[in-house]
């Protein structure tokens, strides 16, 4: 398994790092990577893994190229718009590097499939964009022990982290058990990126593949890593392992891949008025304060007495133009009043006055009533 007197001009400012060398570079060459996602992490990821020499690279996709990947997904040219982004990508990879063993799988990762596709491989690179295939890349990796580089952008924001609870850190689920509710984390197809914010988030996963392929330096794991743009800087949070977390946990819970895609609550016959929620959406964030978000009553003084849901504090309709100031423009919050209609007219004041998160309670208090407590009386 020597390298050839190619990879060694090629490889050359690798060879003389001491931290690397030939010993290190064997065992770049020897490593495979599962990258899900062709995408924005995806594209720095696979080029920079491609030129340093890893030996294999899956790479996961099933979407086709679109003019509006071109401003961020550099592994995709003008001339692949409508192209399998998995074809574009290892032309791209071949042109970077011959040498690398680029294996496409065309396909949309699922529970069914996930276990398998990771399988063979030593590391994955979460690249995704949505949260089902998030928490299925994290179970499926924990399952398989296997570490899971992990970033995420939106905006001008990003982070990074690796996931591994058999090198001692936490996964994700046990920095977020739960995925958002529906519709309260807009994507960047929603809310907008800057185009070289994957750029440089992708980076760094692709160094924390590098550093783990090789074994130097001091990994991500149990470790976040949060990046701003805006004011170009750098923060970290220490990540412990939750000993309650459902997968990685003392006492797991779940044992095989689930239905995310219904877990995340984004089953089509949810989303039917974007702007509202259920009474069984805000149960689970009045029962998970981490979600971070808050209910508000918007219902008169005279009703608040008769019914009320209990930890949900009162703000009427009818004082909110004088009172909303005392909301905060950018927390997140369900707004619940008798029956939904209040509730909504709240909603588009409060969206008038810059509000970003914000969601009506269908149903309302009746609602909640009727399919959550009916010790909370009808009136
Ligand atoms: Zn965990």
């Amino acid at each position: 398994m020597e390298l050839n007197n190619d990879e060694i001009r090629r490889y050359s400012r690798h060879l003389i790092l001491p931290e690397v060398g030939l010993a290190g570079q064997k065992k770049i060459r020897s490593t495979s990577v599962l990258c899900i996602g062709a995408g924005g992490l995806g594209s720095p990821i696979a080029m920079y893994l491609a030129a340093a020499g890893i030996g294999k690279i899956g790479i996961v996709d099933f979407d086709t190229v679109d003019y509006s990947n071109l401003q961020r997904q550099l592994l995709h040219t003008d001339a692949d718009v409508g192209h399998p982004k998995t074809e574009s990508a290892r032309e791209t990879l071949r042109g970077i590097n011959p040498n690398v063993e680029v294996v496409l799988h065309n396909t949309r990762i699922t529970s069914k499939n996930a276990l398998d596709l990771i399988r063979p491989y030593d590391i994955v690179v979460d690249g995704t964009d949505n949260f089902p295939t998030r928490y299925l890349t994290n179970d499926a990796c924990v399952l398989l022990k296997k570490p899971n580089v992990y970033g995420s952008i939106f905006r001008f924001e990003g982070q990074a982290s690796v996931f591994a609870p058999h090198l001692g850190g936490p996964c994700y689920r046990c920095l977020y058990p739960e995925p958002p509710p529906p519709g309260m984390v807009p994507s960047c197809a929603e809310g907008g990126v800057l185009g070289v914010l994957p750029g440089i988030i992708g980076c760094i996963q692709a160094t924390e593949i590098l550093k783990l392929a090789t074994g130097i330096g001091n990994s991500l794991v149990g470790r976040l890593l949060l990046f701003n743009a805006l004011d170009m800087k750098f923060r970290e949070l220490k990540l412990r392992r939750d000993p309650q977390c459902p997968i990685c946990g003392e006492h797991p819970t779940i044992k095989e891949l689930i239905d995310y895609e219904q877990f995340c609550g984004i089953a089509p016959e949810l989303a039917a008025d974007p702007d509202e929620v259920t009474v069984q959406d805000m149960k689970k964030a009045l029962d998970n304060p981490k979600l971070g978000i808050k209910i508000v009553d918007v219902r008169e003084p005279d009703e608040y007495e008769i019914a009320r849901v209990k930890g949900v504090p009162l703000l009427p309709l009818s004082e909110l133009p004088k009172r909303f100031t005392e909301l905060d423009p950018n927390g997140r919050y369900y707004i619940h009043c008798k029956s939904g209609a209040r509730s909504m007219k709240a909603l588009k004041f409060l969206r008038k006055q810059g509000f970003k998160y914000l969601k009506s309670v269908k149903g309302g208090i009746t609602a909640w009533s009727d399919e959550i407590d009916s010790s909370v009386p009808k009136y």
